[in-house]
């Protein structure tokens, strides 16, 4: 069997989620899910569906979906395709578009699953240093490669770069395609989305997963320019062909439609994140400054695991990366008012206890 196994298999280092516990008591921000509900429309949709239709395959294209976030988004229907979730947008992208043989670049503090697509798919990438305080150089970007994929925000710092800075990329690198992944874009970032009328190298993800709280529902959208979507789209008919499901297509739509409702919620959220960043501050801790709907902190004389560990035991859970360079910082998602509140005072009481 061993020997079985070791000639034959793709060996991976798969990608390691935060927990998803279902004793629902516990408060949650490990994940960086939107903690309030998908918007009316999205639940009247969903009211409205007749299992009926579930009978017949969807729409392979989700027409209806990507003609309402074109209108969004200021762009062609044809420079839109939906995904099941960013995760599945990316991984297609990695293997249309990331084929020179050269190594990928993106920063060696990132979104984890980067690297994990290139051993999937035997990419060779590169990572680059963050600079001192944990923020992109745009100019390490400035270098033979095969590709660039960003999170901007940046995660798990939740630190952006400017669309200025991405230019700066664009410009400097017009012979391979850079991919910017805005999850959290919503939450404080400016979106390089209207750059697409000017660079044919640029690929925009964004997912439905965060500012439109439907993670559970695995939406997303890769735009770029009409040809390189074509390409995405004849990739995606020959790996995994699977549409958005009827439900799923029904329910993008609605909620593209009520961006109003989630604009609001984001507000909510930057306003609970400048409470939760000031309540931080006050008990000594040093933060990233956040673009994003979390925030990444680290305290000189607690160490994080610790910090950790002892909020876990009181049903809270936040993430924390025994990575290097990251080893003493947490990332904390932005809940409710009252679910800050409950972290803030959980860590003042570990805190007050640990100096006397
Ligand atoms: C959450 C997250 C995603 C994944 O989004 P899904 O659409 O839920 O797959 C992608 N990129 C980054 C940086 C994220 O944090």
């Amino acid at each position: 069997m061993d020997a079985l196994i070791r000639n034959n298999v793709r060996s991976v280092t798969p990608y390691t989620a935060g927990e998803r516990p279902a004793d629902s008591s516990i408060i949650k921000l490990n994940t960086n899910e939107n903690p309030y509900p998908p918007s009316p429309g999205v639940i009247e949709a969903f009211k409205n569906l007749s299992p009926e239709s579930f009978r017949l395959y969807p729409d392979a294209e989700s027409r209806t979906f990507a003609k309402s976030a074109a209108r969004f988004y200021r762009i062609n229907e044809n420079q839109v395709l939906p995904a099941n979730g960013s995760d599945d947008a990316l991984a297609l992208i990695y293997i249309t578009f990331f084929n020179s043989g050269k190594p990928v670049l993106f920063p060696d503090v990132t979104y984890s699953f980067y690297p994990v697509w290139c051993g999937l798919y035997g990419i060779p990438y590169k990572t680059v240093p963050l600079d001192g305080g944990l923020k992109i150089d745009v100019n390490d970007y400035v270098c033979e490669n095969g590709g660039i994929i960003l999170a901007n925000p940046n995660a798990p710092t939740g630190v952006a770069l400017t669309p200025c800075e991405i230019r700066f990329i664009l410009e400097n690198n017009p012979g391979v395609f850079v991919v910017v992944d805005e999850a959290y874009i919503d939450f404080g970032g400016e979106s390089v989305v209207p750059l697409l009328h000017e660079y044919e190298n640029l690929l925009v993800v964004h997912t439905f997963s965060k500012y439109r709280s439907l993670a559970g529902m695995r939406i997303a959208l890769a735009m770029g320019s009409e040809e390189a979507s074509a390409h995405l789209n004849a990739v995606k008919n020959s790996y995994n062909s699977y549409p958005l499901s009827v439900a799923a297509q029904t329910i993008a739509s609605a909620a593209i439609e009520d961006d109003a409702y989630y604009r609001a919620n984001a507000e909510r959220i930057m306003e609970t994140k400048a409470y939760f960043l000031n309540e931080l501050d006050c008990m000594g801790f040093n933060m990233l400054p956040s673009s994003a709907n979390f925030v990444f902190t680290t305290h000189a004389d607690f160490n994080a695991e610790d910090i950790f560990n002892h909020l876990k035991t009181k049903k809270i859970y936040v993430r924390y990366f025994n990575k290097p360079r990251i080893n003493n910082y947490l990332r904390i998602s932005i809940g409710t008012r009252s679910d800050m509140k409950a972290v803030a005072d959980t860590i003042g009481e570990y805190i007050k206890r640990g100096r006397v």
